[in-house]
């Protein structure tokens, strides 16, 4: 694996800390609008919506977005509702999930969507949505509790893609990207991995640094890098 590598994949931590270093080229339409996600992130998400009949009561209000678009949401913000309100909701340009192409803000279906924040409530469709999120790899990206670590306001729209079983394990121990990237380092390749199971499958996850040789492996496998020195292997069986 080399360094380049490391900036690529499902589980890319994007904060105020690592900047984007990509830019994703198999971008997609989410359901006929011109909102745009990666390939996998939006197959995913267009079959958590089929589960749950979500496109009747939920809208797609931002996805992708290039440095400019980020740029200009960050200027207009600024220019409208000062600067306090903009750090707290709108990513510096360079930092924001939204570039990743695996990020997604969803709000209410209504008349007046808020784009900045839109609505999006704890029951009804929106709370099937976020009962159903993470068996497709979505996770709620800025929950309440957790604004120390990820430097970002509570943002009950907000969805980042990251995968299965990745976004199962982050819901079932509460982890925030931040502290599930570092809570991955400890279960190192090859011989110490996480082992986890679903109702369908068993998963190895293991963390290996940047600059290591990663050998030839028969088994289904995923690499992703995780933006921050090193990458996260995923291996699972029957
Ligand atoms: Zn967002």
């Amino acid at each position: 694996m080399n360094k380049t590598d490391v900036v690529s994949g499902n589980l890319i931590l994007v904060n105020p800390d690592f900047p984007i270093h990509e830019t994703p080229n198999d971008l997609v339409y989410i359901n006929n609008t011109k909102i745009m996600l990666r390939r996998e992130a939006a197959m995913q998400l267009d079959l958590l919506m089929k589960e749950i009949d979500g496109w009747t009561g939920i809208s797609p209000v931002s996805g992708f977005r290039s440095l400019q678009e980020q740029q200009e949401i960050w200027d207009n913000c600024l220019k409208e509702s000062g600067i306090e309100f903009t750090e707290k909701f709108v990513a510096i340009p360079g930092h924001s999930e939204h570039q990743t192409g695996l990020a997604i803000d969803l709000g209410k279906t209504q008349k007046y969507i808020d784009f900045i924040r839109p609505e999006f409530p704890d029951d009804g469709i929106c709370g099937k949505f976020k009962s159903a999120a993470a068996k497709y790899g979505f996770i709620l990206r800025y929950p309440k509790g957790k604004e120390h670590i990820t430097k970002i306001s509570h943002e009950p729209w907000h969805f980042r893609y990251v995968g299965v079983p990745h976004a199962e394990i982050m819901l079932k121990y509460s982890f925030v990207l931040e502290e599930y990237i570092e809570f991955l380092t400890q279960f190192k390749f090859p011989n110490d991995p996480l082992i986890y199971k679903n109702a369908e499958k068993t998963f190895e996850i293991s963390y290996l640094a940047s600059g290591n040789y990663l050998p030839k492996l028969s088994a289904q496998l995923c690499v992703s890098g995780n933006n921050c020195g090193g990458f996260i292997i995923t291996k699972w069986g029957t």
